[in-house]
């Protein structure tokens, strides 16, 4: 089963054509297809249902899309859904994972480490037959003092999730991909795609 990715983010193509290893379902991105889609909205299942729209109404096939951030406890649950512009002073533009990691890290300077705690949150929406589902996922962890790490995205060399003592970036992608975010909603939204191919072929 093929349905497009509506995302322009490389990243999590990747990440998540890896979760789906050996189900027989894969993702293509539908970069070429999506066009400039604003993620204005105030929510992540509002900004998921944007992107997976975007790319319905060009290709009326199913569609996917996710939106995601993270939410630290001491900043009041910011980034949250402004993650990939939050280093940015233009209006919508995102800003480069270097760029956000650092304006985190500058935000964070005063804060004990007791006090850093977070969580990634990931929300997919899957389009089918004109009606829209979701599925979430989260991870728990806390912000590191400074980045560690080559692997990932984003945050991930600022991610230490609960139960380890390395970033996200330093675990590598076998860790994350059990234990994060994505991988959570993933399953869900794998199950859901599994079920429904079940019954057709009933
Ligand atoms: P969007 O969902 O494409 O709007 O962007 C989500 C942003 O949240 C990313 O650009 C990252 O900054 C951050 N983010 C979401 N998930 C992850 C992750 O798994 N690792 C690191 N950063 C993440």
């Amino acid at each position: 089963m093929n349905l497009y990715l509506a995302t322009k983010n490389k990243g999590k193509v990747l990440e998540i054509n890896t979760l789906l290893n050996g189900t027989g379902i894969e993702f293509i991105s539908a970069d070429g297809i999506m066009g400039n889609v604003a993620e204005d909205g105030d929510t992540y299942y509002k900004n998921a249902f944007a992107k997976a729209m975007a790319v319905y109404e060009q290709s009326a096939t199913p569609v996917v899309a996710e939106d995601s951030g993270l939410e630290v406890d001491a900043l009041d649950g910011a980034p949250g859904v402004y993650s990939a512009r939050f280093a940015s002073d233009e209006d919508g533009k995102n800003s480069s994972d270097e760029d956000n990691v650092n304006a985190l890290l500058d935000f964070m300077q005063e804060i004990p480490k007791e006090n850093r705690t977070a969580k990634y949150v990931c929300v997919f929406c899957l389009m089918m037959g004109g009606k829209s589902l979701f599925f979430e996922g989260e991870v728990a962890g806390t912000i590191a003092a400074q980045p560690m790490g080559m692997s990932g995205f984003g945050y991930d060399p600022v991610f230490i999730p609960d139960g380890f003592d390395k970033t996200f970036a330093e675990l590598g992608s076998d860790v994350k991909n059990k234990i994060s975010h994505r991988a959570m909603a993933v399953t869900k939204l794998r199950n859901h795609l599994l079920s429904l191919d079940d019954k057709s072929k009933k």
